[in-house]
């Protein structure tokens, strides 16, 4: 039969989400959600901007949004980027910045999208291994490269590099971009936004699924100086991409502005995860020092397939890895202290 689409296709390694299960009494600790709910500020705006201004076609710029974020960030507006996501803004990053004749750099492990970008947009990467510590060791960066692409924290581990680490590597490359992807910075990280103007080869990425609590709305963005910002819209307004719908920006416009609510819950969600690392560290888990909004662990004893079943059975779903380096890891996400007490509950009465 012939084939009808490229060769490519066939060599995708399609992102895996985690599930998101119908159940609703489940104790979810799989996919890094945020515990609590998004600020009242930001439901009162949804609900006030619910009307029939619904009819019209949302600002295509997210104009009063990238303003927030710039005012909370001390850039100008257009030097923020805006999109579904930070997934989209990673697509578009891959495609605007990344395609070079020199490979792009990334961890080994890390977030799994960068795999699947690469394919996906057939660029050459070089993966390169954590230590034996599961820390990314800056010195295996330095060489010539056409990108370098690292969360910080990194994922799925949670294992953060210092705010000066990050400036060596984003001085030390600076003819190639550098792109840290911050997802999870607020759990304990130092962001980079603060360099932007200071390095024209620096892209931050953050999303507003983890701290923010709006998972459910899809919004992330970029901060970088003007040319780099200018390269995404290029990409974004050639592929169609839909901006930010009207809800999505009124909700990322409170969402950004509501910072009592966002300092109070992420300050819970860090102490929690202090209590539970102690917790797992008490029942014989390696628990490895996390700056993310969940721990990266593994019992030496107990196969984590096992463990992970026995906590699916009692209603607690968290999320079980078992690729070659990291072979029988977990990974559970910082719910409520209720829910990281009932994990641990149901831990102590396993077999
Ligand atoms: N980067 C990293 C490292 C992540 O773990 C995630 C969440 N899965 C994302 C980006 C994407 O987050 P979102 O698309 O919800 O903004």
């Amino acid at each position: 039969m012939s084939r009808y689409w490229s060769p490519i296709v066939d060599t995708l390694k399609p992102y895996v989400a985690g599930e998101q299960p119908r159940i609703r009494n489940l104790v979810k600790l799989n996919t890094n959600e945020n515990p609590y709910g998004p600020s009242p500020k930001v439901l009162a705006a949804i609900r006030a901007a619910a009307d029939d201004g619904l009819r019209l076609y949302p600002d295509p710029s997210a104009t009063v949004l990238r303003e927030a974020i710039a005012a909370r960030f001390g850039v100008q507006p257009d030097e923020v980027f805006a999109g579904n996501g930070s997934d989209e803004v990673l697509a578009h990053t891959f495609q605007a910045l990344l395609k070079h004749d020199k490979p792009l750099l990334y961890p080994d492990i890390t977030y799994s999208f960068y795999p699947t970008y690469s394919r996906l947009y057939d660029i050459e990467a070089v993966e390169i291994p954590l230590d034996e510590a599961f820390r990314i060791r800056l010195a295996d960066y330095d060489r010539s490269c056409g990108a370098i692409i690292i969360p910080n924290p990194n994922a799925p581990t949670g294992v953060a590099l210092s705010l000066a680490e990050i400036e060596t590597l984003v001085a030390g490359h600076a003819d190639a971009p550098v792109v840290i992807d911050e997802a999870y910075i607020d759990f304990g990280g130092e962001t980079a936004a603060g360099l932007i103007s200071r390095y024209p080869n620096l892209l931050v990425v953050q999303t507003l699924s983890k701290s923010r609590s709006l998972a459910g709305m899809r919004v992330g963005f970029a901060l970088g100086q003007r040319p780099l910002i200018d390269a995404l819209e290029r990409v974004k307004d050639s592929f169609n991409s839909y901006p930010l719908d009207r809800l999505a920006q009124v909700a990322a416009t409170a969402a950004v502005e509501d910072v009592d609510w966002f300092e109070t819950c992420r300050h819970k969600i860090i102490a929690t995860r202090e209590r539970l690392t102690g917790e797992l560290e008490r029942l014989g888990f390696e628990v490895l020092p996390s700056q993310a909004n969940f721990v990266f662990a593994r019992h030496p004893d107990l196969p984590g397939a096992e463990v992970y079943a026995g906590l699916r059975a009692e209603g607690v779903l968290v999320r079980h890895w078992n690729k070659p380096r990291i072979a029988d890891h977990l990974r559970i996400s910082i719910g409520t202290d209720a829910e990281c007490e009932r994990l641990i509950e149901v831990l102590k009465s396993l077999p």
